[in-house]
Order: C-alpha cells, then structure tokens, then sequence
C-alpha cells in the first residue's frame, strides 16, 4: 500500500454528520496506556485525561522526591525544569497574558486512533491507533469533546488543550475546529491549543487539499490564531535513525522536513524536537535544517530523551527485542547528542544548549521544496 492509500484509509476515522466533523478517539479503559496514566491522574470519561507536562512543577511530584515546592521567582530553576522535560508551558505563557506559568503545568487531552508510523516505543497501544472502530472507541465531534474539557475545568485550573494521538493530522481540520469553538466560547484568551505531528503527512494534505476535503487556507487560517503552537516531532535525524524509530519506510525521512515546511510557511508557530537522536548524524542535520529554515533552527529544535514504560514491552518480546539493552542504547545516544548540541550552540552562539525559552524564535523557509522534501 503506498503512503496516499495507507494515510487515506486511517482517515476514514475522520467524517462529517452534516456540517459537524466528527473523529474517532481512543478509548484509554483497559489499555497499557491507563495503567501508566492512573499512576498520576484518573481518566475523565475513558476518552480524556489531563496530563502533567512538568512534573518539577506539580508540588505532589516533587514532594515524592522530598523537595519543596518550586520558586516561581526564581527564572534560573524555573527554566531548568523545563529544559529537562518539556518547555510547552512557556509556548502557552507567552501567548496567553493573564496565566501565570505555574498554572500551565498541565494539559488536557485526547488521542486520534490513527497513526501511519509504528515507533517501537510509542507510548499507545497498537490497538489504539489502528484507524479501526473498536476496542470501545467512539466518533466525537468537538463541540463534544470541548464540552468535556469546559466539565474538567470546572475542578481544576486547566489552560492547555491538546489534540493529540496517534497523528492528529491525519484529521488536521480538527486544530481549526477546536479554535474556532473556543474562540465560539470566548476562551482563546486563556486557553492554549498545542497541535502534535511525525512530520510524516505534508504530501498527504497537500493531497487533501487539492481533492477540496481541507477548506481553502486551512493551514494559514490556523496560524493567524495567536493561542496555537505545535510540538514537531523529527523520529530519529538520519534514514536510518528514522527507520529504527519508526519501523516506517525509511524514504518518508524526507517527509520530515517537506513537512515542517509546509506549516512554517503558513505561519504555524512550530516547535521541532528530535526523538531518539543518532549522534553521528546530528550536526549534518542541524546544518540542513539550518539551510531550510534558517539559523534560528538551531536554537528553535531541541533533542528530548525517550523512556520506556509500558505498552512497548509486549511489541519488544514479540520482535525478541531485549527493552533494557534498547534503554541503553536510546540514554547513550541521547547523551552524546546533548554534547553534540552543546558544543554547536556554544561555538555558534557562545551560550548553551537550551539556555534561553526558544518561544521567541522564528523559523522562516529559506530554500524551495526540493523533490524529495529536503
Ligand atoms: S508517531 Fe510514533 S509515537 Fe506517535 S503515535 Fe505514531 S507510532 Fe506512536
């Protein structure tokens, strides 16, 4: 099955009843997922559950490593917790005046049960994002699925919203539909959407576009919401390093980059992470992205560590796979990468990796789309 076909029948999680668009969402009951979900926080309805994006944030989880509850006057400590696990609340604080950043510590969320990638150590079930109805899953639309979220908030402060997956794109139109309805709700001031995407379905929208299934402009239309930003996941940063984190043709590695730039040109605030990074082939990554986007690549894409928990395990005995020898191998490469980024930034900026929020930063496309995306 080639690309178009494949991500075309997962869309078939994706219709209309009327006007309203309507996805089908993984239901999290019974799964690995929940398991590693409730250790921390419950389910809300099976479909939804609210994350915490940084722990170093959350006095409960700090107070499990016998610390004190984090100084939010203290920039130093409060940006160092970012740089070890995710900076997504200061994409929201920047965008959103009256929040403060400790309130942003969280986010809700649901997931598309679709993917077209199989990265060995996705954090879903396969069942859960197989593009098929069932295993208890059901068609949302989302004024139903904001509905749940406005229900949560009435319990707890929550300001970020996150369509993720599976591969959100694989239903896009949904990034505009939840902004429009918050904006329906008066709530685009205080609520931040974060979009999630593999990089791995720009040729793909470009299809949907040119079949007139996307409205026209869809791409610009979300970007001239200022409460939006989305995390861009780059598996691996080599054909090869994108094969292993992927199990997925490695030619769809170039997919990446055509993919970034769609939405950069656009105008979408974009936020690229490399998973899984191969050290070996880092800098001639970050010289290529540096050609495509600029030099604020650089200092806009950050490397993350990955760590297995959960539904892995039973795909890694399947393939005879041995989980702690392959932890190994990601913390050895993630380690030597994080030297590899700290010496480019130093020699080129004369600071280091991650020093400063990188929400400021702009990406811009400098060169055409080449025929194979780079
Ligand atoms: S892109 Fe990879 S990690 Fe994300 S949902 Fe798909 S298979 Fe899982």
């Amino acid at each position: 099955m080639d690309y178009i076909e494949h991500l075309y029948n997962l869309r078939k999680n994706v219709v209309k009843k009327g006007n309203e668009l309507q996805i089908l969402l993984a239901n999290f009951s019974g799964t690995e997922q929940q398991k590693d979900i409730e250790a921390r926080t419950p389910l809300i309805n099976d479909f939804f559950r609210v994350k915490i994006n940084i722990k170093a944030f959350d006095d409960k989880e700090r107070a499990k490593k016998n610390l004190e509850p984090l100084d939010f006057h203290n920039n130093e400590a409060v940006f160092g917790a970012m740089r070890d696990e995710f900076d997504m609340p200061y994409w929201a604080f920047s965008k959103l005046k009256n929040v403060p950043l400790k309130e942003l510590k969280n986010t809700f969320i649901y997931q598309l049960k679709a993917c077209n990638l199989y990265c060995p150590w996705c954090y879903v079930d396969d069942t859960n994002k197989n593009g098929k109805d069932g295993n208890n899953s059901r068609f949302f639309s989302i004024t139903e699925i904001i509905d749940f979220f406005e229900e949560e908030r009435k319990k707890q402060k929550i300001y970020n919203f996150r369509p993720s997956g599976g591969e959100p794109t694989i239903a896009i139109e949904q990034w505009l539909n939840v902004l429009q309805e918050l904006e329906k709700r008066k709530l685009n001031r205080e609520v931040y959407v974060q979009g999630d995407t593999n990089l791995s379905t720009g040729h793909f929208i470009d299809f949907l576009e040119q079949k007139g299934e996307l409205e026209n402009n869809l791409l610009e239309q979300i970007a001239s919401y200022n409460n939006f930003g989305v995390l861009c996941s780059f598996k691996g940063n080599s054909t090869v390093s994108f094969w292993e984190a992927t199990g997925a043709n490695p030619e769809l590695h170039q997919e990446q980059f055509y993919s970034l730039k769609k939405l950069v040109k656009a105008g979408i605030d974009c936020y690229p992470f490399v998973y899984s990074p191969e050290p070996s082939s880092l800098e001639r990554f970050m010289e290529k992205g540096a050609r495509i986007f600029g030099e604020g690549f650089y200092l806009k894409t950050w490397i993350l560590p990955l760590k297995l928990y959960g539904p892995e395990k039973a795909r890694f005995e399947a393939k005879g796979t041995n989980p702690e020898l392959y932890q190994q191998r990601l913390d050895k490469n993630f380690r030597e990468s994080e030297e590899i980024m700290q010496d480019l930034i130093w020699k080129k900026y004369g600071m280091n990796y991650k020093a400063n929020p990188r929400t400021g930063i702009k990406l811009e496309v400098k060169e055409q789309a080449g025929k194979n995306g780079g």
